[in-house]
């Protein structure tokens, strides 16, 4: 019996839905699939144009007869998915059976495929089967398919812009990689090397030939499970942020997966360490029963659903904060402007036609000493932390030990930036940053007090409202006194407060109750910790002494003191970072004084 089998009707149906190729991407994607279907460790993709002139895809796979080469053009036929019941579960790649045909009726394809016995050349021109003759070929399979859409109108509607095309290809072929460390990826556009992993099945080091060493060296493990799920992975330091989420990789089962409710718990874990709108770099692979994973959302577009989602979310978040939480994380200032790294890379591959500066030797070798670098680290570091405990064993002191090192201050820059030093290098603390931090650690606390205490107002505060914004502070008069505010309704559309929660008088008073009943107003969860969040942050900025203040060194003192006392010192509550150090190192290496 063939290894292809004629796919049942049933499912053709369900599958054909879906069925476009929209874009170049869905070409290739097709392709690779295929090819690791196939069983291949080598994948070479090479593009002419972003695919639009010609994609060709070599691997190394098992290759295929005569007779199935022949057959995979064929509509409904597909050897990936034998009945209806494997499209539930997530151990095969391909849901689809008609992309090939589809792919070969809208372009000019050639195939050679070899399975050792025999080597098979087929040629197929808008659909049309023109060839199919012997050839030779080492084992595996090597398909170009050109002029994609050469004979339908779509081509203008969706194929303008090359360099999306090019940019769906490559984060597409970044995610392959990222899921099969063990397979060998080779990504070429116009002759353009854009990435090659070397199939070492190391994680970290394709994360490396996808961003860089710098990105590498700022990504920290994480590993852990319950009873259900078992997740392992790498997730990046607050500091490399991108503005995007394509760079949170989440896979299941070795397969890559979209799902918004893990995204975001994702994302959530970063809370105040990096600007709301910025995403860091995971890459995390879980692994579950496929009895806790439901396909059925939409197969093609990679969307699943976890029966079991809050147990993952409470292991994920777990694992990402108590790193989080360990690191310190204080950006350095020669390093720290890393990111958004990307898209500008495939830009200039696309864009400079002439020399190739990649060096993928140089590269290795970068790569090579920072592993073993890495690797002597680790080491020390345990040591470093046996020796501490054995110091501290029987330790009932509750305070937390800083996370940072005292710095000393030695002046202000601009009167905004504090400079300052220890044995490990020198800081500069952005004054009004770190103060935020401090005050919204405090006003968390202090809101979280069951019972608050209060203090009088000298004089009362009136706080006068549109009518529609009157109406919805009034539903809500009780969020305000759980607060700690006391207050009455006074005249048509005002309140005047008399009392309020100790902790505010900190603040700069009537503006803080102001911005607080703006929030109340646009809130529509009370009962959240965002709410508790957004009050304390919003609070703790207008508490703080702002950029252009003349601080003395005793203030500074004071202030770094206190920082240092923080649970995260390293970011104000809007994910702005605190502090930034040029480690005694690096001032060493700028003046040349090492090298
Ligand atoms: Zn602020
Ligand atoms: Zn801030």
């Amino acid at each position: 019996m063939s290894v292809i089998q004629i796919m049942e009707e049933d499912l053709a149906n369900k599958i054909a839905a879906g069925e476009v190729v929209e874009r170049t991407m869905n070409v290739v994607k097709e392709l690779v699939e295929n090819s690791i279907d196939a069983q291949s460790t080598e994948i070479k993709i090479e593009l002419v144009d972003a695919g639009v002139k010609e994609i060709r895809v070599i691997d190394n796979g098992v290759g295929m007869s005569k007779e199935d080469a022949v057959l995979s053009f064929s509509r409904h036929a597909t050897s990936k998915l034998k009945n209806i019941d494997d499209l539930f579960h997530i151990h095969s790649l391909g849901f689809r059976g008609e992309a090939l045909p589809s792919i070969a009726a809208v372009s000019h394809l050639t195939m050679k495929t070899s399975n050792q016995e025999e080597g098979t050349y087929i040629e197929i021109n808008g659909g049309k089967l023109e060839k199919v003759t012997a050839c030779d070929l080492r084992q595996g399979t090597d398909i170009t398919v050109s002029d994609l859409f050469y004979n339908t109108p779509v081509r203008l509607k969706y194929l303008k812009n090359l360099y999306t095309e090019l940019a769906h290809i490559t984060d597409y072929v970044h995610k392959m990689a990222l899921s099969y460390p063990a397979i060998q990826f080779v990504l070429k556009n116009n002759g353009k090397l854009l990435l090659s992993t070397d199939g070492s099945n190391r994680l970290l080091k394709v994360i490396n030939d996808i961003y860089g060493l710098s990105v590498t060296k700022k990504m920290v493990e994480i590993k852990g499970e319950n009873d259900d799920y078992t997740v392992s992975g790498y997730i990046s330091y607050p500091e490399l942020m991108k503005s995007n989420r394509n760079a949170v990789t989440i896979l299941v089962n070795g397969r890559f997966i979209k799902n918004t409710e893990l995204l975001r718990t994702i994302v959530d874990c970063y809370h105040t360490y990096m600007p709301p709108d910025k995403y860091p770099i995971v890459v995390l692979n879980i692994e579950a029963d496929p009895i806790l994973i439901d396909v059925n959302v939409h197969p093609t577009k990679m969307d699943i659903k976890f029966s079991k989602i809050d147990s993952l979310k409470t292991l994920l978040t777990s694992l990402i904060t108590d790193q989080l939480e360990h690191l310190t994380l204080i950006p350095d200032a020669s390093t720290s402007t890393v990111m958004e790294g990307n898209e500008t890379k495939i830009s200039n591959h696309y864009s400079t036609p002439a020399v190739d500066t990649f060096n993928p030797s140089e590269k290795e070798q970068e790569y090579a000493s920072f592993e073993k670098m890495t690797f002597d680290l680790e080491v020390k570091e345990e040591d470093a932390i046996t020796d501490r405990l054995k110091e501290e064993l029987p330790f009932e002191d509750e305070e937390e030990t800083p996370r940072i090192k005292e710095m000393y201050p030695v002046g202000l820059v601009h009167a905004t930036y504090i400079v300052a030093e220890n044995e490990g290098g020198m800081f500069l603390i952005d004054q009004h940053a770190a103060n935020e931090r401090i005050n919204y650690e405090y006003y968390l606390k202090e809101m979280s007090r069951p019972k608050k205490e209060k203090m009088d107002l000298l004089v009362p505060i009136t706080v006068e409202l549109p009518s529609d914004e009157y109406l919805i502070l009034k539903e809500n008069f009780d969020v305000l006194e759980r607060l700690g505010f006391e207050f009455e309704e006074f005249g048509f559309n005002s309140i005047v407060i008399r009392t309020m929660p100790i902790w505010l008088q900190r603040a700069r008073q009537e503006d803080a109750i102001h911005k607080i009943i703006d929030i109340i107003i646009e809130t529509e969860d009370f009962n959240s910790e965002k709410f508790f969040h957004y009050i304390a942050a919003t609070v703790a900025c207008k508490a703080s002494i702002k950029a252009n203040d003349y601080i003395t060194l005793d203030e500074m003192r004071t202030l770094l003191s206190r920082l240092r006392a923080c649970k995260n010192p390293f970011t104000c509550p809007h994910g702005r970072p605190t502090i930034i150090t040029y480690s005694k190192y690096e001032l060493e290496r700028l003046f040349k004084r090492a090298m």
